[in-house]
């Protein structure tokens, strides 16, 4: 049991990103609407993640630490929850078997008289008793890849470990507008957005508030798609293509095809080699979605894939347009 763990953890949990990005996910699910990210030397020393979601009940956090023993199956009716199926029940297990992990949780209910506090070590429970009640859950994974030398071997910069992990959480962030993101480094507040639900004000928190005032909104729809998001006036540009943002059905993606017509709808507007800022969101009829690849790459096949890239290029064209004007 604890092998396999280690074993899944191999598979799923590749660097100190991926606990945030899983822990982070559970807290979003959890229905959480504050949300506190703490991490100490790019998260190897230690990621500290505090919800204010349900929590998990008394007699169910150890269970949470074994595989394929909780599900979210029940509500398989949208896209989100078809592609967490792919690893369903392990994240937890398989960060539990390479680090030492601490839940700290209640629920709100009666149903519990007090809090659960947990303490494991790769895998292993080493105490699981009640503890005084508190709102949602906090859960610290500390020295990650503790017992795994060669995970370890292949980290090779904290800079770049942490790069991972804010990419992880202005995603998040930008998904999810409705949840108020805090992280800080070594002590120091890296980002805050404003959970209140307003995607510019998300950017805002993402990317800073003069950044912000120079997206234009879009939006554009046919009978399968629904397309709407900020994209940044031509002058604001990057160097490179990691400041696009796709959800589908409020998910993040990997789609080149995407970033292609989001481009492209910039036209001779867009330097050479420069690259908006935009989060574009997708609404499709998740039977237009083929999920079914890799569970931890975001990669996703779309149905009349064509009609969504003009649909993307137009609406950005349609945004632009009143400047040419
Ligand atoms: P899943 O694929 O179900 O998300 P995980 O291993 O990530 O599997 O988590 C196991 C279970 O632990 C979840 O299904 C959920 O019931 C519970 N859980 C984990 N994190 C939280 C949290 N922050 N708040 C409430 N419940 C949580
Ligand atoms: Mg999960």
């Amino acid at each position: 049991e604890t092998l396999a763990n280690k074993i899944a953890a191999g598979e799923v949990i590749e660097r100190p990103a991926s606990v945030v990005k899983e822990l982070l996910e559970n807290a979003i699910d959890a229905a959480a609407t504050q949300v506190t990210i703490s991490i100490e030397e790019s998260g190897l020393k230690s990621i500290e993640i505090t919800d204010n979601g349900e929590g998990i009940a008394r007699d169910e956090v150890a269970l949470a630490l074994k595989r394929h023993a909780t599900s979210k199956i029940k509500d398989v009716d949208d896209l989100f929850r078809i592609r967490t199926l792919g690893f369903r029940g392990e994240a937890l297990p398989s960060i539990a078997s390479v680090s030492e992990l601490t839940i700290n949780t209640s629920v709100a209910d009666n149903a519990d008289v007090s809090g659960t506090l947990l303490v494991a070590k790769g895998g292993q429970i080493l105490q699981n008793d009640p503890a005084p009640k508190r709102v949602g859950t906090q859960i610290k994974v500390e020295n990650l890849f503790f017992n795994t030398p060669a995970r370890l071997k292949y980290i090779k910069s904290l800079q770049a470990e942490l790069s991972h992990i804010t990419d992880v959480i202005n995603r998040l962030s930008l998904a999810h507008p409705e949840v108020a993101f805090t992280l800080i480094n070594d002590g120091r507040e890296m980002l805050k957005t404003a959970g209140s639900g307003d995607l510019r004000q998300a950017i805002a928190g993402v990317y800073g508030i003069s950044t912000a005032k120079k997206m234009l909104h879009i939006s554009n729809a046919d009978l399968d798609f629904e397309v709407t998001g900020y994209v940044s006036l031509p002058e604001l540009t990057r160097a490179n293509r990691n400041y696009i943002t796709v959800l589908l059905n409020g998910r993040y993606i990997k789609n080149y095809l995407i970033n292609r017509a989001i481009v492209d709808g910039y036209g001779s507007k867009l330097m050479v080699g420069r690259f908006p800022i935009a989060v574009i969101d997708i609404k499709i009829d998740p039977f237009l979605a083929d999920v079914n690849v890799h569970p931890t790459k975001q990669e996703v096949r779309i149905s009349k894939e064509k009609d969504l890239m003009l649909l993307v290029t137009k609406a950005i064209k349609q945004a632009l347009q009143p400047e040419t004007l």
